[in-house]
């Protein structure tokens, strides 16, 4: 994906029902496994945002749901390819001994996520899982697994439901493919 250059909405690959219903399957499974305890969940701003909001609110009340957010930024081309990000905000939660889901917008070669689970791992939660909306199974690097998944998608560059094309279109209540003008 170029990161200049003019690209256009092409066409919906995952339409809003769709996601709706994904995510109230992924909220009903997270509220089966923590019923009855607190569970911290932590968004990457700040594609993550609609998706964590949407999530929060389809889990169940008997869980105790907390929210908080982490923000990265990738360095260059060289460092991107090793995963290594640029911590722009922590989280303000004390991690240790909790429960813990880091939630993402989508999983590319899946070196930003493992570099975050690493990091975040290492401050001790009690239990700490993984929980992305969309991956790409074609580009994957690494060889974990998320914990949970919405959906799996082809190799295409897409926007809309929190992510976006140089800051644009997170605002698209579906997802589209978007393609070179
Ligand atoms: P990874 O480290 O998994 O290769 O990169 C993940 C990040 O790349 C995501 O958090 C997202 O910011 C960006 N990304 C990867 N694929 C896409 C895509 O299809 N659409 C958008 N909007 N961002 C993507």
């Amino acid at each position: 994906m170029e990161s200049t250059g003019n690209y256009e909405l092409d066409h919906i690959m995952l339409t809003r029902e769709a996601v709706r219903e994904r995510v109230s399957e992924i909220a009903a499974s997270i509220s089966d496994e923590y019923r009855g305890e607190e569970l911290i969940f932590t968004g990457v701003l700040k594609g993550a945002v609609i998706f964590m909001s949407d999530l929060v609110r389809s889990i169940d009340l008997s869980v105790d749901t907390r929210m908080d957010f982490i923000a990265v930024s990738s360095y260059g081309n060289e460092a991107t390819s090793s995963g290594a990000v640029k911590l722009i905000k922590d989280m303000d939660t004390n991690i240790e001994g909790k429960n813990v889901i880091m939630v993402e917008d989508i999983m590319d070669t899946g070196l930003t996520l493992s570099y975050l689970r690493e990091m975040l791992a290492a401050r001790g939660p009690a239990t700490f899982k993984t929980c992305v909306l969309l991956e790409k199974p074609d580009r994957k690097k690494i060889d974990s697994t998320m914990d949970y998944t919405g959906f799996a998608i082809p190799d295409k560059f897409v926007v809309g439901y929190g992510l976006d094309y140089a800051g644009k279109w997170r605002n698209l209540p579906d997802i589209w493919c978007v393609t070179k003008r």
